[in-house]
């Protein structure tokens, strides 16, 4: 189960709202107690897809390493990654499933007409040919739905 606490969420609905009609991505800091994830805090990365953006991203691997270094020198971890639908259903698409890897949690974030409506959580399977829906609880405010397993 992954919980995300409402600063976090806050910044990733900013990120993916601000970022719309592209997809943006960032990565998901916190601790794993009890085998809760429990993030508390969404870190932005650039999108460094060359491409179309609005439904790809890219991943710096350098960016990213610089994350984990930082999230540990504050005694979070690394749990996962985000990144954002524009238009499209919170699911785990044939992609992110070839460009993904399976020691994170994924959550995407469905951005509809600029706002973001669901969220959903994923984690790939060591072959990357399929991923489990994780539950995922968002805060209790929020305005959101998280898609149902
Ligand atoms: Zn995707």
């Amino acid at each position: 189960m992954m919980r995300i606490e409402p600063a976090a969420w806050q910044a990733m609905v900013r990120h993916a709202e601000q970022s719309y009609p592209n997809e943006c991505c960032g990565a998901l800091l916190g601790v794993v107690e009890n085998g809760v994830q429990r993030v508390s805090l969404a870190r932005p990365l650039r999108n460094v897809y060359a491409g179309d953006q609005r439904d790809r991203y890219e991943v710096d691997p350098t960016e990213l390493l610089a994350v984990d270094r930082e999230a540990r020198a504050q005694g979070l971890q690394l749990i996962g990654i985000y990144h954002s639908h524009p238009d499209a259903d919170a699911y785990f698409s044939k992609t992110d499933l070839e460009n993904s890897c399976p020691w994170f949690s994924f959550v995407v974030l469905a951005v509809k007409k600029g706002r973001v409506e669901a969220a959903g959580c994923f984690v790939p399977e060591a072959d990357q040919r399929s991923a489990i829906r994780q539950e995922l609880v968002l805060p209790e405010d929020s305005r959101f739905c998280t898609s149902k397993p």
